[in-house]
């Protein structure tokens, strides 16, 4: 990656593109410039899916998972070697909190190169034996082999962490694989092209092509024909336009989507836990993390004392320069989200909310004065059917309502279209599990929020996605199974 330019990574090599267009990286903090981005064209786009198939055809499609392995780990030892070059980048295009970025998503982005590589390496096949009428015998094994060349979409939200949970368990698989960052957080993805090298991984096994989605490079990858699967994060409305596009050629897809996910807080709980929980669920990351808390329900008897103490920690909240260790709050990734998101504060307004806390855009000091900052909210007294309550807003707000019994607030929490992940705060182990066996959600934390385990299911059910990645379930993704048949 060059200063102040960021370029498209094809075939081993960085490569401005064809299409003669570049585009701003800003950082949101302050919105000043970045870089300027390269963006791909469609030729750039089909040298880079060819030169995918290429290291298929050629070198990489020789090394056998150990290999494969052996070489995921000299990735992974590679990000942590320049890990604050990694966490610099990726503030830069963010603006996120430079404690979380240095300590948790660069570490875990090279932990997934080193986790789905002992996966692999590991993992065995089944055997089953057959008994024929005639009373012969035969044996079926099945094999696992990569699926060939994968596109990945990538969202902007924690850039890094999502594109590397689909690049490692891809090639650990031994895939080929074209990424398409999103435009807003184009630099680790690059930055990552350096590592592959200095690994030694073969050209052509990773590419990066920059640029946006319809009508540029997201679109040209995923509608191209040399792609045989597809894995998306993303908003759900994106993910219908990606899965269109797989429909021709019948090809796989991966859909990991948005979420309204719902904080189910009984009067029974640790109360101080449920309060930093709840904090944590809703303001990390400026809000803007798909299994954030948006709504939050708490039964009666502590629903006052709840909204109170929750009102109060966010008080303590602090925006500032983002490298402090004394801010807590980011901003938003961009000033057009900043848009999005203060229009569904409008409209809780409007639809007759009680602003506990926030609704606006905080002061802030010269240097930041230019960024996308906003405040941390909190409604109570709004009806179900109020927007933000409905939709995915991705900011850090939510709505708090009261519950009186477990039938109502199952029935509560699964009244919304999307169902990706819920928590659930009781001291009694047996209804908390109860509740959460009736949730329909992917993932469900009990007195906890966002302990991801790399080797546990992760996905969505409703809007909030299709399919399975995470442990073995990314094998399922990354690589199709032959059954080889032998009659003894
Ligand atoms: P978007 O859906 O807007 O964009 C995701 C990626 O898709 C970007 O790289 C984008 O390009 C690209 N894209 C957009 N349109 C097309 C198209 N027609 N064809 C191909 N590619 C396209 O999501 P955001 O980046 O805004 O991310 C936030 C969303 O991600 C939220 O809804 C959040 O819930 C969800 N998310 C889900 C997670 C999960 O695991 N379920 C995890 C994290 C986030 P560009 O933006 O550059 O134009």
């Amino acid at each position: 990656m060059n200063e102040n330019r960021i370029l498209n990574f094809i075939d081993g090599a960085y490569t401005e593109g064809s299409s003669g267009r570049t585009f701003e990286d800003r950082n949101p903090a302050s919105n000043r410039l970045v870089a300027r981005v390269h963006e791909a064209g469609e030729a750039d786009v089909d040298r880079a899916v060819t030169a995918a198939r290429a290291a298929l055809d050629g070198e990489w499609g020789t090394f056998d998972a150990a290999r494969r392995a052996a070489l995921l780990h000299k990735v992974a030892d590679g990000i942590m070697a320049r890990k604050d070059e990694f966490a610099a980048a990726e503030r830069a295009d963010t603006g996120k909190l430079k404690g979380p970025t240095a300590m948790i998503e660069i570490p875990r982005g090279a932990e997934q190169f080193r986790v789905f590589a002992d996966i692999v390496k590991h993992c065995h096949a089944e055997t089953i034996e057959t008994t024929m009428p005639d009373g012969g015998m035969a044996i079926n094994y099945a094999q696992r082999v990569p699926k060939g060349v994968i596109a990945a979409i990538c969202p902007w939200n924690v850039p890094f962490v999502l594109m590397t949970w689909k690049v490692a368990p891809a090639l650990a698989c031994g895939n080929a694989i074209v990424v398409k960052p999103s435009e807003e957080t184009p630099a680790t993805a690059a930055l990552l092209g350096e590592i592959m090298n200095e690994a030694g991984v073969p050209a052509g096994v990773y590419n990066v092509v920059q640029g946006f989605g319809p009508d540029s490079a997201g679109a040209f990858l995923t509608s191209h024909p040399g792609v045989d699967a597809i894995t998306f994060t993303g908003e759900t409305r994106t993910g219908e336009a990606i899965m269109r596009s797989a429909a021709t050629g019948a090809r796989a897809v991966s859909l990991e989507l948005g979420g309204k996910n719902a904080a189910i807080v009984f009067a029974d709980c640790d109360f101080e836990k449920a309060i930093m929980g709840t904090m944590t669920s809703v303001f990390f990351n400026c809000g803007q993390i798909c299994f954030g808390t948006e709504r939050v329900y708490v039964e009666r008897p502590i629903y006052e004392r709840f909204v109170a103490a929750l009102k109060d920690k966010v008080k303590g909240l602090r925006h500032g320069d983002p490298a402090d260790p004394n801010t807590t709050m980011a901003p938003l990734i961009s000033l057009g989200h900043r848009e999005k998101v203060l229009s569904y504060y409008h409209q809780a307004m409007a639809d007759g909310a009680t602003v506990v806390t926030g609704g606006g855009i905080p002061d802030m000091a010269a240097d930041w004065a230019d960024g996308a900052w906003i405040e941390p909210t909190i409604w109570t007294d709004l009806p179900e059917d109020a927007a933000v309550v409905r939709e995915e807003i991705f900011g850090p707000c939510c709505r708090i309502a009261p519950f009186d019994d477990e039938g109502e607030i199952v029935a509560l929490a699964n009244n919304n279209d999307y169902g990706l992940a819920a928590s659930v705060w009781s001291q009694d182990v047996s209804r908390a599990n109860r509740v959460a066996s009736k949730l329909e959600v992917g993932v469900v934390w009990i007195n906890s929020w966002m302990i991801r385990d790399l080797r546990t299911p992760f996905g969505g059910f409703k809007k909030s996605g299709l399919g399975r990645e995470g442990g073995v379930h990314s094998l399922e993704f990354y690589t199709e199974t032959r059954n080889v048949c032998v009659k003894l």
